[in-house]
């Protein structure tokens, strides 16, 4: 467990909006032992109220609170004091627009009070530090305390650790020093991605990603990553530095708020989200962006005979089939619904773009998943509507969906397990 500095958190003023009861009142129990100054407010409205009473120096709050919810009254706030949220599950809805103001800590409820004084502390810290207002002499041991933060040689040899990275990863310092970071590699984090990294910092560049890595114990961690190469009098990089910031919980809600719990690829919220963000992008560079719809063939009699299990089964298996056509970094497959799947990608061309339709649909038919009933094949298929869309030639995000939807039903009229390209892009 992080060390408490109690003089630090005595000096604070934290408002914290909650408006369950119970909660608040263990909660404003625990705290005010530490932080005698630790405001409550019962939901938004009134949490502005007491903000422009306090000015406080940390913000936690909850999400969903009668009058005002929390995102609502961050937004009207528009400040820059670190905020906390504590959220439930069921707040999943809300969570992407928290996202969008900047919140990085989330505290999933029930809130562990110890893990919410960690949390408070270090936000000031960080938000201190910037704001140069600690005493020198403090300053080595309070980054020991709070700064996720690790030194390399220019080969990538640890050197050095903080007491609270060791405690976070597992290791204790004696393991670490010697070792290289690739001891906390997770098998998801790409070759690619230490490439462009190394690249990044051997020419004195400042790098700085989210990353996914692995603790001692296996348990997999995310953080907000900075490497800062450190200079000689020479002007040569002699060590670099690493700074993270833990955004594990952050991540597992992204994860839940943006993928489908059965089939583990993105759902039809976050195809909402991407569909607009890559078309926006599209007037800004010279790319294509394709939208495909796809929707399993003869799907109701396969569960009729084969039972809803397997049917889930068969899901699970298209699904993969698109997660692993789509592991470029620009593209992305989603399960819109039931059995219907998007994939968005961007290609050369619209040629590229129907063959690479063309190719799914056969990969998915040689799974040979047994489809006795189906009236196009021995084995599960699937049927797309394929559009394409340049910055010369632009669609708004519902007729894009629109017109790949109207395609779809053209392959299914059509005999299915196949894809059809929109008249859209036929008439050019
Ligand atoms: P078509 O080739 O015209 O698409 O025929 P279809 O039978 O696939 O289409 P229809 O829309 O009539 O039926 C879709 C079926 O998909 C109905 C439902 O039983 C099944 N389905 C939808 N969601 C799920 C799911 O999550 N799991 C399972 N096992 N089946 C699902
Ligand atoms: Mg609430
Ligand atoms: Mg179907």
């Amino acid at each position: 467990m992080k060390k408490l500095n109690k003089d630090l958190l005595e000096s604070l003023t934290v408002l914290y909006v909650e408006d369950e009861e119970m909660i608040k009142e263990e909660v404003s129990f625990f705290c005010k032992r530490f932080i005698p100054n630790f405001h409550v407010a019962s939901n938004g409205l009134e949490g502005i109220e007491v903000y422009k009473k306090i000015n406080p120096d940390v913000i936690v709050t909850d999400i969903q609170m009668p009058k005002m919810n929390g995102i609502d009254m961050l937004r009207e706030l528009k400040t820059t004091t670190p905020v906390i949220i504590t959220t439930a599950f069921s707040d999943i809805e809300y969570f992407l627009y928290a996202i969008e103001l900047k919140v990085n800590k989330f505290i999933i409820k029930p809130v562990d009070l110890k893990e919410l004084l960690t949390n408070i502390q270090e936000s000031v810290v960080s938000k201190r530090l910037q704001d140069r207002l600690f005493e020198k002499e403090n300053v080595l041991k309070i980054l020991d305390e709070n700064v996720l933060m690790s030194v390399t040689d220019k080969d990538g040899n640890i050197i050095d650790a903080s007491s609270i990275y060791c405690e976070l990863i597992g290791y204790t310092k004696e393991e670490l020093i010697g070792n290289t970071h690739s001891i906390l590699r997770h098998e998801d984090t790409p070759d690619e991605f230490y490439k462009e990294m190394w690249e990044e910092i051997k020419k004195g560049k400042i790098f700085k990603s989210e990353i996914k890595n692995r603790k001692k114990n296996q348990e997999e961690f995310w953080s907000n990553l900075t490497i800062t190469p450190v200079l000689n009098q020479e002007g040569e990089i002699e060590n670099f530095l690493a700074i993270r910031e833990d955004i594990t919980n952050k991540k597992k809600l992204e994860q839940l708020a943006i993928k489908d719990e059965t089939t583990d690829i993105y759902n039809r919220r976050y195809f909402n989200t991407i569909i607009e963000k890559e078309n926006r992008r599209l007037t800004r560079e010279k790319t294509t962006l394709s939208l495909a719809i796809i929707d399993v063939d003869y799907f109701k009699s396969y569960n009729d005979t084969y039972g809803h299990p397997k049917g889930d089964e068969a899901l699970v298996a298209i699904a993969n089939v698109l997660k692993l056509k789509s592991s470029r970094a620009s593209d992305y497959a989603f399960r819109l619904g039931g059995e219907e799947f998007g994939l968005i990608f961007t290609s050369n061309s619209v040629e590229e773009s129907f063959q690479f339709l063309e190719s799914i649909i056969e990969e998915i038919e040689s799974l040979k998943i047994a489809h006795e009933n189906s009236l196009c094949s021995e084995y599960v298929t699937i049927s797309a509507g394929l559009i394409i869309v340049n910055s010369e030639k632009l669609l708004d995000s519902k007729d894009m969906y629109r017109l790949a939807d109207k395609a779809l039903y053209e392959a299914k009229e059509n005999g299915r397990n196949q894809v059809v390209l929109s008249s859209f892009n036929k008439k050019d």
